[in-house]
């Protein structure tokens, strides 16, 4: 058994290299494995599923191609992509996932999470979260017209670009403290995430003084970034 993950691909018309990177990664890394998991963030914006996009078609179909195949794709929701539904899941072949998620494997479990729950230090942004994440918001927004909702998610993203370029180190990374109580109230003592674009392998013991580890995926901006999972163990990986 081997599952790859990747987080923060950020797809995007607007980034043709990395659009390319990603199809590469799905036939070469992707395709040779039995489950592919996308920890959020697949695309840098996502209105809707009635978005007759052409690039968002394209992107459905090359997951299409990969699940096909016999590779199993699951898909969390990020930040930027949260009103990703059941309609695409269908049509690209990818079963959604919760945030968090369990998945075991060679005898021990990972929590998987896109990770911007855990940046509790950013009241703001929870705040924002809070709000789009209600199902009664999310029925009035996708309600409108897509131009009315392409219109807003150009406004959030360059609100959220400024907004990162004010915050400090600190509240743009996750907070421990939320990290080890949902660690401990899961019972793991590994974690997966992406989100913060601070890729990274973080060794620490949790307060019962169980030895834990935070693995941080990467974003895919200058290379790609995955973490893959065999009989040898977890490895976090640069594409370039
Ligand atoms: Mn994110």
């Amino acid at each position: 058994m081997v599952v790859v993950f990747a987080s923060d691909v950020h797809l995007t018309p607007e980034r043709p290299d990395i659009s390319e990177r990603f199809f590469s990664f799905l036939e070469k890394q992707a395709g040779q494995v039995d489950a592919l998991y996308l920890l959020g963030d697949l695309f840098e914006a996502w209105v809707g599923d009635d978005d007759d996009d052409e690039f968002a078609e394209l992107v459905k179909q090359k997951l299409r191609v990969l699940s096909d195949s016999g590779v199993a794709v699951y898909l969390m929701h990020g930040n930027r992509d949260f009103l990703i539904g059941k309609q695409f899941a269908a049509a690209s072949g990818c079963q959604l996932i919760d945030d968090p998620a369990r998945l075991e494997l060679y005898g021990e479990t990972v929590l998987l999470s896109h990770g911007d729950a855990l940046c509790t230090d950013d009241f703001e942004y929870q705040e924002f979260r809070k709000e789009v994440r209600d199902p009664q918001w999310q029925k009035r927004f996708l309600a409108k017209s897509l131009a009315e909702r392409r219109a807003f998610a150009r406004q959030a993203r360059d609100a959220s670009a400024h907004y990162q370029q004010q915050q400090s180190a600190e509240t743009g990374d996750v907070n421990q403290q939320a990290v080890e109580t949902l660690m401990t109230g899961q019972q793991v003592s590994l974690l997966l995430h992406g989100h913060t674009h601070r890729p990274a392998v973080h060794d620490f013991k949790l307060q019962n003084g169980v030895a834990a580890q935070r693995i941080v995926l990467g974003a895919w901006y200058e290379q790609g970034s995955m973490v893959r999972w065999d009989k040898n163990g977890i490895q976090l990986l640069q594409l370039n």
